[in-house]
């Protein structure tokens, strides 16, 4: 199938946010973990590369970003999307900002848009300043991140030292007067060689104005919500015409396996709730496992029916992990921890589990590695930012999740295997 978008998603929860939303609209979106090795085959009308240079030097960044647009354009794609974080995730050095300039200047685009909004989760954006619910950017937690601090809420300000180019606005008064004053207001800008234009949005029917506006722009930057019209955009202009709505599930045997890595506040509360459900579990201690090895997980794995979807899991309160991170280094620990997960995904898979249920963004990078996935059949949403995906490993047909830190509510593990069950 000709692919028609193709996105570049700067980390992995973002990418699969970005999959998700792409995948509401029933039409077949693959998500590829990394840059594909071989060239474009089977490809899907909307793709996604999954890349991690969110906070990786500007210079690998933008050569990562450009293999992508150099796969993504030789698969056809018409329309570009560098995919970032709706908090705006960037140093004054980058990388939003270079990034899109190197795009453009591969794809010969004189202008793009930035537009991180996302008002269904709180991100808008007035008169070039982002909020985050109602605080302003650098009065929100991201002003203590550890990697990308925001100092400042102004985007415009932001983006400006990242980029050569000149940096504008166009404000939400022309925003709400609709597609064809943005289309003039981008064409104005233009005529002053305005190349990076910041664009406003408070409320769905904004994105829905800047999507028409900039259906034409080659390249399109953002957060995932901006990309919620583009199908029905494509379908209107009949270039989806051939393409299959609701692509058939594939029948996926039921044994299971869930694989939680994950310690934030909402995986310790679905880990409680599972237990509680009176599914069997295992605990991951990572100082046995640094003395013991795996020896006697794979053996509890072992002794189990995959059918009553055991969970193994390492997640902890924040004491314990302190308690651990003290005694065997915070590296140490989370490597331990992820090259067990992932060892134990393939000691799962050939045991026979083809429905897994990973929680973690790290964990879900080295599981994924593991059962060497590179590239994932994005289904259903069990919750906002999170599908079901379909993929293989070793030839084996397998149903996969990946949940990252915070999302999904306290009954997700269930909920996402009730979802499987009702397709
Ligand atoms: P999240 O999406 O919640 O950030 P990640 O998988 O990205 O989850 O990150 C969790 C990190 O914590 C991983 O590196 C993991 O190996 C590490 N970790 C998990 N369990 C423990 C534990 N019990 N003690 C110390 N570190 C842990």
């Amino acid at each position: 199938m000709a692919t028609l978008f193709g996105a570049i998603a700067d980390d992995f929860t973002g990418a699969t946010d970005l999959a998700g939303i792409l995948a509401r609209s029933g039409y077949p979106v693959s998500l590829r973990i990394g840059i594909p090795n071989s060239p474009p085959q089977e490809t899907s009308p909307f793709e996604v590369i999954m890349l991690k240079i969110r906070s990786e030097p500007v210079a690998n960044a933008v050569a990562e970003a450009r293999n992508a647009l150099a796969w993504l354009t030789s698969a056809g794609a018409k329309q570009i999307f560098w995919k970032y974080c709706s908090t705006f995730d960037s140093t004054p050095q980058g990388n939003i900002g270079p990034v899109a300039e190197a795009l453009m200047s591969d794809l010969g685009a004189k202008q793009t848009i930035y537009c991180p909004a996302f008002p269904e989760n709180g991100r808008s954006i007035f008169m070039g300043n982002l909020f985050v619910g109602q605080l302003p950017l650098a009065e929100s937690p991201m002003k203590d991140h550890p990697l990308t601090p925001m100092r400042d809420s102004n985007l415009v300000r932001l983006l400006r030292p990242q980029v050569n180019g000149k940096v504008g606005l166009i404000d939400r008064m022309t925003v709400a007067r609709g597609a064809e004053a943005i289309r003039a207001s981008c064409a104005a800008a233009l005529e002053q060689n305005v190349a990076h234009l910041i664009i406003d949005a408070v409320e769905n029917e904004d994105l829905n104005h800047i999507a028409k506006a900039c259906a034409d722009m080659r390249l399109l930057t953002g957060g995932s919500a901006i990309t919620m019209p583009l199908p029905q955009i494509f379908a209107d202009k009949g270039m989806l015409s051939d393409q299959k709505k609701g692509k058939q599930i594939p029948n996926i045997e039921p044994k299971a396996i869930v694989l939680s890595g994950s310690c934030s506040a909402m995986t310790n509360a679905q880990v409680t709730r599972y237990i509680a459900q009176g599914k069997p579990s295992y605990e991951l201690d990572p100082r046995s496992l640094a003395e013991q090895g795996l020896l006697p997980v794979l053996d509890w794995l072992g002794g189990q029916k995959l059918d009553e979807a055991p969970l193994i899991y390492s997640t902890a309160s924040p004491d314990k992990v302190r308690a651990t991170q003290e005694l065997l280094g915070k590296a140490q620990a989370g490597s331990i921890v992820e090259s067990s997960l992932a060892k134990l995904a393939v000691a799962a898979r050939d045991l026979g589990a083809r429905r897994i249920i990973v929680a973690g963004g790290e964990t879900s990078g080295a599981v994924t590695k593991a059962l060497q996935v590179d590239r994932l059949d994005v289904g259903p949403e069990i919750a906002a930012g999170v599908p079901w995906c379909f993929c293989t490993s070793q030839g084996h047909h397998i149903a996969l999740t990946l949940k990252s830190g915070n999302f999904g509510s306290e009954n997700f593990f269930s909920d996402a295997f009730k979802k499987l069950e009702d397709m």
